[in-house]
C-alpha cells in the first residue's frame, strides 16, 4: 500500500491507499510542533500507527504540500506553513519510514488525483482548479502533469486578472485568487456593504445561504465571482487548450449560484476556436480524497 499525505496550513491528512482507493485515514496538526524535525517525527509515528492498525505494508509515501519543489523534494519557504526555511521533507520522511518518499506541490497532487481517479480520467489535456482558501491549479498537457523548470508550475491563482487590483497573499496585486477564493468572495461581500452578521461565520457557506434568502449583496458577490472566474479560466484555456476543466473545493459546490452561470459566462469569454469544445465540471471525489490519492499517485509519476 501507498501512504498519501496532504500537508495543509493547519491540518495534515494521511491516507492509506490501495488500488486508487483511500482505505483508512488519519490526521495530525501541522502546527504546534517544536520544529520541522519534530513534525516529521510525529508524522512518521502516525503513519506507522495507521499501517499497523490495518496490517498494511507500506511500499512508498507521496506527500503534497504548498510550495513544494517536486524535483528537489524540498518545501521552499511556504508562507502558510510553520517553517520559514527550506524543509527537505521527502528525504526526512524516507529516512524515518524506510521507504521511498516523493514530495510535490499540493495543487498539482490534487490535480493528479482528479486525473487518475476522478472526473479527469481518460483526458490527455485537463485543467484542475481548487477554489478554497486560495486558488490552486494543476495542468495536464499532452498526457503529462506540467511541472515547469522549478517543479511547481501551474499557478493559475496568481495570474494577474486586474491591473493594480486587490492585494494578494503572494505580495502582488490583482491575482485571480484575490477575487475567487474564499477570502476573495468574503472581501467582495464586504465591499458591497453586505450584512456584517453574515461574515461572522467563516467560509462562504454563509454568503451562499444569504444569497438563497435573496440577500442582494450575496447574489452580487457570486455574480462578480462568476465573471472573474470565467475570464481567468478562458485565459488558461487559450494557453494550454484543455478538453475539460474540473473545479473542486467548497465554492465549486454551489451549483446554482456558481456553476450554472459560470458555464454561460465561460463560453462567452472563450477564444472563438475553443467555444463549445471545453467541458466545465465539478469534481466527483471528496475534497480530502483527491489530495490524498493525488499525493499517493506522485510516487508513480
Ligand atoms: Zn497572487
Amino acid at each position: 500500500m501507498i501512504i498519501g499525505i496532504d500537508i495543509g496550513g493547519t491540518t495534515t491528512k494521511i491516507g492509506l491507499v490501495e488500488k486508487g482507493r483511500v482505505i483508512a485515514r488519519s490526521r495530525i496538526a501541522t502546527t504546534g510542533h517544536a520544529g520541522d524535525h519534530a513534525f516529521a517525527d510525529a508524522l512518521a509515528a502516525e503513519v506507522r500507527g495507521l499501517a499497523e492498525r490495518h496490517g498494511a505494508t507500506v511500499s512508498a509515501a507521496g506527500i503534497g504540500a504548498p510550495n513544494a519543489n517536486q524535483y528537489t523534494g524540498i518545501i521552499e519557504m511556504a508562507p502558510n506553513l510553520p517553517w520559514k526555511h527550506d524543509v527537505p521533507l521527502a528525504r526526512m520522511m524516507a529516512t524515518r519510514l524506510g521507504v521511498p518518499a516523493t514530495l510535490g506541490n499540493d495543487a498539482n497532487a490534487a490535480a493528479l488525483g482528479e486525473w487518475r481517479y476522478g472526473a479527469g480520467q481518460g483526458y490527455n489535456d485537463l485543467l484542475i482548479v481548487t477554489l478554497g482558501t486560495g486558488v490552486g491549479s494543476g495542468f495536464i498537457v499532452n498526457g503529462r502533469l506540467v511541472l515547469g523548470s522549478h517543479g511547481n508550475a501551474g499557478e493559475l491563482g496568481h495570474m494577474t486578472l486586474v491591473m493594480d487590483g486587490r492585494s494578494c497573499t503572494c505580495g502582488r496585486k490583482g491575482c485571480l485568487e484575490a477575487y475567487v477564493s474564499i477570502r476573495g468572495l468574503r472581501q467582495t461581500y464586504a465591499e458591497l456593504d453586505g450584512d456584517p452578521a453574515v461574515l461572522q461565520e467563516e467560509g462562504v457557506r454563509c454568503i451562499a445561504d444569504a444569497a438563497h434568502r435573496g440577500d442582494a449583496a450575496a447574489l452580487q458577490t457570486f455574480r462578480h465571482a462568476v465573471r472573474w472566474l470565467a475570464v481567468g479560466l478562458a485565459n488558461a484555456v487559450a494557453v494550454t487548450g484543455p478538453q475539460r476543466i474540473v473545479l473542486f473545493g467548497g465554492i465549486a459546490r454551489n451549483g446554482d449560484l456558481l456553476m450554472a452561470p459560470l458555464r454561460e459566462h465561460f463560453q462567452e469569454a472563450l477564444l472563438n476556436i475553443y467555444m463549445g469544445r471545453v467541458d466545465l465540471t465539478v469534481s466527483a471525489l471528496p475534497d480530502d480524497d483527491a489530495a490524498i490519492l493525488g499525493a499517493a499517485a506522485l510516487t508513480t509519476l
